[in-house]
Formats: structure tokens, sequence, C-alpha cells
């Protein structure tokens, strides 16, 4: 009898763990490597967020908590809903978990049944596809092209959709993109949902305050509160306050799939940390200036990183509304080779030879579902950001 699940056997491993081994070996050989291949912001968690962490520790709060969130944790995150997003909830419709990746698996574990499809734009953040499979449903990938700003049309999300579809799993802004619906664009998808009052939408949000320009982040329940009994709406404080590290997301829906996940919960991890709990308080109630201070930082970068980019031969990198990552096209550099003697056939012999002869370390747009391309998180200085720009303008000057 084989140890292992036949469910783990449908998930594949990460596409993105050569490179980031790579990367590691060839540091560990003393390479100068700058690896852009992280999804975190670079900054501290600000000071009142870590001081709340360390009061509850000194209050005693490192116990047990109610399984999917302390009430105060509930009562700010509705007060949040309230004041950005103009969604009414009770504490009833709130879950809280260990990061909104937790959020996200306990909603696809708790409503799956084999050959549930789940309606996925690609290119999509890579655990996606993967817990579908993992809860036994059916990936369906609507690939967004560069074109259409990597975003997906109400007609192609309507040829998608089948009487087995059970969710679309939206993320604006997007990772690995930038990507994000303003309000007309997200309007065009709603509509079309209305239209197929079985599917419901699990909308990822970790992005919310991270955009730019005049862009205006909007949630689908909020577009079209016709929709809000069967939406969760998952976000999380991971991306929002630097706190990738303290593990905690949050979900809004109707009460009987809140019930659900924390049923779930009960019997996997339990609650969320306790400390966490308190210091994800102290980030919603608190002073909001950090949230500005870092997304006026992101801004400043994206732009140096797509001026950067677009001066390298082939190279075309559209310019994002939001989070902290550019998801260029090398379609132009197919078929070339580098001058270490590399054929680029692909985005991931692209990743490899730009890894193993400039030290950049990219990750592959194979990962993401959407080839050919790259992504870079631009979460990291502008002295190393514009070092790899410069690393990778000389990588392309030398294809032939
Ligand atoms: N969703 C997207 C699109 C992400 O990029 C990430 C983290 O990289 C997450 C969810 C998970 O965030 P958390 O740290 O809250 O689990």
């Amino acid at each position: 009898m084989s140890l292992l699940s036949q469910t783990l056997a449908r998930v594949k491993p990460s596409p993105t763990i050569a490179i980031t081994g790579r990367a590691r070996e060839l540091a560990a050989e003393g390479r100068d490597i700058i690896s852009l291949s992280a999804g975190e912001p670079d900054f501290d968690t600000p000071e009142h967020i870590r001081e709340a962490g360390k009061a509850a520790i000194d209050a005693g709060h490192t116990r047990y908590t109610a399984v999917d969130g302390i009430p105060e944790l509930k009562r700010a995150i509705c007060d949040k809903f309230r004041r950005e997003n103009g969604l009414d909830y009770t504490p009833a419709q709130i879950t809280v978990g260990t990061g909104g990746k937790q959020i996200l698996y306990n909603a696809l574990m708790a409503t799956l049944n084999p050959g549930d499809e789940v309606v996925i734009p690609a290119p999509y953040w890579v655990s996606y596809p993967d817990m579908v499979l993992l809860a036994g449903g059916t990936p369906v990938v609507v690939e967004a092209e560069m074109q259409n700003g990597y975003r997906i049309s109400p007609e192609q999300l309507e040829a998608a959709i089948t009487p087995k579809t059970k969710w679309l799993i939206l993320n604006s802004p997007s990772n690995p993109t930038g990507a994000g619906y303003d309000e007309d664009a997200m309007r065009g998808l709603t509509d079309v949902l209305m239209r197929h009052p079985h599917v419901w939408v699990l909308t990822d949000d970790i992005y919310e305050h991270l955009v730019f320009d005049d862009f205006r982040f909007v949630t689908p329940a909020q577009v079209e509160p016709g929709l809000k009994d069967r939406t969760l709406t998952m976000n999380g404080v991971s991306k929002s306050y630097a706190m990738t590290g303290w593990r905690i997301g949050y979900g809004a829906g109707p009460v009987e799939l809140i019930k659900a996940m924390g049923k779930l919960q009960s019997q996997s991890t339990s609650n969320p940390t306790s400390i966490s709990q308190f210091a994800a308080l102290a980030a919603l109630e608190g002073p909001q200036d950090y949230v500005e201070t870092s997304r006026a930082v992101f801004q400043r970068r994206r732009d140096l990183v797509v001026e950067g980019l677009n001066k390298c031969p082939g190279i075309v990198c559209p310019m994002p509304q939001g989070a902290f990552y550019v998801y260029p096209s090398i379609r132009d550099l197919i078929g070339k080779t580098s001058a270490g003697g590399t054929v680029i056939t692909d985005d991931e012999a692209f990743a490899t030879a730009l890894l193993d002869e400039t030290g950049v370390a990219v990750v592959f747009g194979a990962a993401f579902g959407l080839s050919p391309h790259f992504r870079i998180s631009y979460a990291t200085s502008d002295e190393v950001l514009t070092d790899a720009c410069d690393r990778i303008r000389r990588f392309c000057e030398g294809l032939v």
C-alpha cells in the first residue's frame, strides 16, 4: 500500500522550487544573487502593532481562543468592511484564520465535491489550482492575456461557466500581474454572475490597499449587492500592514458557509495565534498612516521597475494598477540564445539563464499559468531594483 494519499498525488510540486533552490545554491557558492521572487513587503510591522503583540503576551492572551477569532477582532473586521468597502456584516458572518491562505483553503474544503468546477483566471496565484485539486474539485483556467490588461472579459467568464461551476476565484489587484478590475470591469463580471445563481464568488482582496494612481479598489459584493449572499470576501493583514509572519487573514460571507469553515478549522488548526489576533486588532483599529506610506513607496518602485524593464530589448512590461509585482512578456525573446549559450525555449529557460548568467532570480510565467512571461516582486529597495534592471537589460542586449 502506498504511503501517500491519492489526493496528494493530484497536486504538483511548486514549479518555483527549482529556481529558488538554484538561487540558494548559487548564493552558497558566494555568487552575488538578487532575489526578486519574495511575495512580501520588505518593511517591518509598524511599531504600534508590534507593541500590541507584546502587550497581548504580557496580558496573558496566550491561551486558546474562540476557534474562528476573538469577538473584538470580528467586530473590528465588521467595522473595516463598513468603513472601507461599504459592506455590512455581523460578527457571525466573519471567520478569522491563519492567513488569507487558510480562509481560501477552508472555503474550498468546506464546499467542493468531486466534479465541482472552480473558474480561475490565469495568470493566477500559484495556490488556487492546487487547493482546488486538494479539495477534490476541478480548476477551469481562463486566460487573461496581456493585451486585455490581464483581465478576463465578461464573455470569457460566461463561456467558462457550466452547471458544475461552484466558484469563481477573483483576485484584484492580482498576484502575479498587479492588474485590477475597476468598477466598470468588475460590473461586467458581476452582471454575468447575476445570470448564474448557482455560482459563488471567492474574492481575494489581500492587495486592496496597494493600488496606484487613480485606480479605485472595488470588491464584488460592493459593486453588486445582489451577490453578497453567495460571496466570500477574503482579506488579511499580511500585505497591508507588513504582517506576513503573524498569519492572520479573514473572510466574510453567509453564516452557513462561515459556520462550515469554522467546523473544518476546529478539527484542523483551531484558532489562529492568540497574540497575532490582538496585533491584527491593533492594525485594523489603530493609525492607518503606514498603509499610505507603503503604498506611495510601492508606487515609486513600480514606476522605476516598469521604466527599467521597458528599456530591455525584447521585454514588454505593462503598467500594473496595484500589488507589488510586474509581469512582463518575453515573447520576442523566445528562440534567441544567451551570451552563456542557453537557447531561450520558454520562460523557464529564460529565468534559469538569467539567474545563472546575471544572478537575478525571477519566477517564470508557467508557474502562474500564462507564458511566456516572468514575475518580479518589487518589494525591495530602489538600489537593488535599479541594479536588477541593469543586469536584465545587459542580459537581453547579449541575446542573439
Ligand atoms: N492571496 C494572494 C493573491 C497572495 O499573493 C497571498 C500571499 O502571497 C495570499 C493570498 C496569502 O496571504 P496570507 O499571508 O494572508 O496567507
